[in-house]
């Protein structure tokens, strides 16, 4: 514990906590010592993990690097806390992200950007950007994210690590605060494939707090790790032939190819002729579940209050306008258009309809093919400031992540090595539902 807290220290810089759990995290390592000379301790023993501040932690404060929520202690653990918990993993912190996880750049943080350690005067990629940097500087062992449309798997491919966003209701979104309820997951960020096996297999599973968490049986996913046969991937060739697609990436996932069919995987292209709709339906989607999500932060019931206000509503008013970045407030206003009566069948009905024929295209391609292979990100870490003033530009970077987000299907940011300049090259493969199995396997065999 004192090496990580050494790590953080020497590298403040990066921005990469927003509080660091110094006695919760040695009270917690100290039982777990305890724990070890007994033999009694759990899967997690030891393990040292970040948390995004957008999960919650008994007695701990919680923000989702909002204004909105500065200094709100949370009364209970989400899901996932008390699990890691339980397997005797030590907290070390929670982990700066875009505000409420809006954002692929970790720069719509109340508490500032994050740097990428690669290079400082770059994003980490978000909005799990500080989970990732954190784990990259070797701040802590492993992370957990949250992944709505690409916020674990971007940022691990911008910081050279590997993110699984499960497949949706794989793991509880209890005490996670949400984003889009019907997106939300949370994933790992970790530097080997074991550890995102073992950090699935903990958190996985029913939950009686989340109607939405399968019940169906969680594999031993750290046993199968090592056996896995021939697959049959399908490579989306709209996503590898797209001119937003940054050559070095292309190039990288290109050899990856030539290699998978040397080890006698079969690889073959295939049509997906919805690419065009992928960014406006996940946009119209999750901002309208945005905004009824967000309705909760009036001023009154958590978090930042006005002082001044002299009615009802001029204190919802006052202490949204107050509390909330200009990015959330955006998706606030697109989400509550998008639900109003007059234009309901035109954009948010026709979402959905949109995410439906997605579905159904993907649950097609995996009748002929176990995996589908596409790039993480069109580019490699950008520069900080350079997105932030066109919002599209932001938006149109999520192509690739938000496909399996709007099918629910489990995807895995894996890294290919760094280009030119030493930034990290990335690969994403999806998989059938609830097959994380397969898919961790597959992982650990293709790095
Ligand atoms: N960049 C995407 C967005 O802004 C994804 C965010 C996320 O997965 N939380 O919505």
């Amino acid at each position: 514990l004192a090496y990580y807290f050494k790590q953080i220290e020497d590298n403040k810089h990066l921005n990469a906590f927003n509080e660091v759990f110094f006695y919760s995290a040695e009270v917690q390592a100290k039982s777990v010592q305890q724990k070890i000379e007994n033999g009694t301790a759990g899967k997690l023993a030891g393990m040292v993990i970040g948390i995004k501040d957008n999960i919650c932690y008994k007695d701990h404060i919680v923000t989702a690097s909002s204004k909105m929520l500065d200094g709100f202690v949370s009364p209970y653990s989400s899901t996932v806390v008390e699990r890691l918990l339980q397997e005797d993993a030590v907290i070390i912190g929670r982990l700066n992200c875009d505000e409420f996880a809006m954002g692929g750049s970790n720069e719509t943080s109340y508490f500032g950007a994050v740097k990428n350690a690669a290079n400082p005067e770059l994003v980490p990629g978000g909005s799990s950007g500080g989970s990732a940097v954190a784990v990259q500087a070797d701040m802590c062992l492993s992370a957990l994210g949250t992944d709505t449309g690409g916020s674990v798997r971007q940022p691990a491919a911008f910081c050279g690590l590997i993110g699984l966003k499960p497949t949706y209701g794989r793991i509880s979104r209890y005490g996670v605060i949400a984003y889009a309820s019907s997106f939300d997951q949370v994933g790992p960020i970790t530097s080997s494939v074991e550890d995102a096996a073992l950090l699935l297999q903990v958190l996985a599973g029913a939950d009686e707090y989340d109607s939405t968490v399968s019940s169906k049986n969680v594999p031993d996913y750290s046993v199968t790790l090592h056996s896995t046969s021939p697959k049959r991937i399908a490579v989306l060739k709209e996503t590898i032939e797209n001119e937003a697609l940054d050559p070095e990436i292309k190039s990288a996932i290109l050899n990856s190819i030539e290699d998978l069919k040397s080890k006698g995987h079969t690889v073959e292209y295939v049509s997906f002729n919805l690419l065009d709709y992928l960014v406006p339906a996940y946009y119209i989607l999750t901002t309208a579940e945005a905004s009824s999500n967000l309705s909760r932060y009036d001023g009154v019931h958590y978090g930042h209050r006005n002082t001044e206000a002299k009615s009802l509503t001029e204190l919802y008013k006052h202490s949204r306008s107050e509390g909330f970045g200009d990015e959330v407030k955006r998706r606030i206003l697109l989400g509550t258009f998008v639900l109003s009566a007059g234009y309901y069948d035109a954009y948010y009905q026709k979402a959905q309809q949109v995410r439906r024929l997605i579905r159904e295209k993907i649950e097609g391609l995996f009748q002929d093919y176990d995996l589908i292979l596409s790039p993480v990100a069109p580019t490699t870490p950008f520069k900080i400031g350079d997105n932030m003033q066109d919002p599209l530009v932001m938006y149109m970077a999520d192509i690739f992540t938000v496909l399996p987000s709007l099918s629910g299907n489990p995807a895995i940011a894996l890294p290919l090595g760094n280009n030119s300049v030493g930034l990290p090259l990335s690969i994403q493969f999806i998989a059938r539902h609830f097959e994380e199995e397969q898919l961790l396997a597959f992982s650990q065999e293709f790095l």
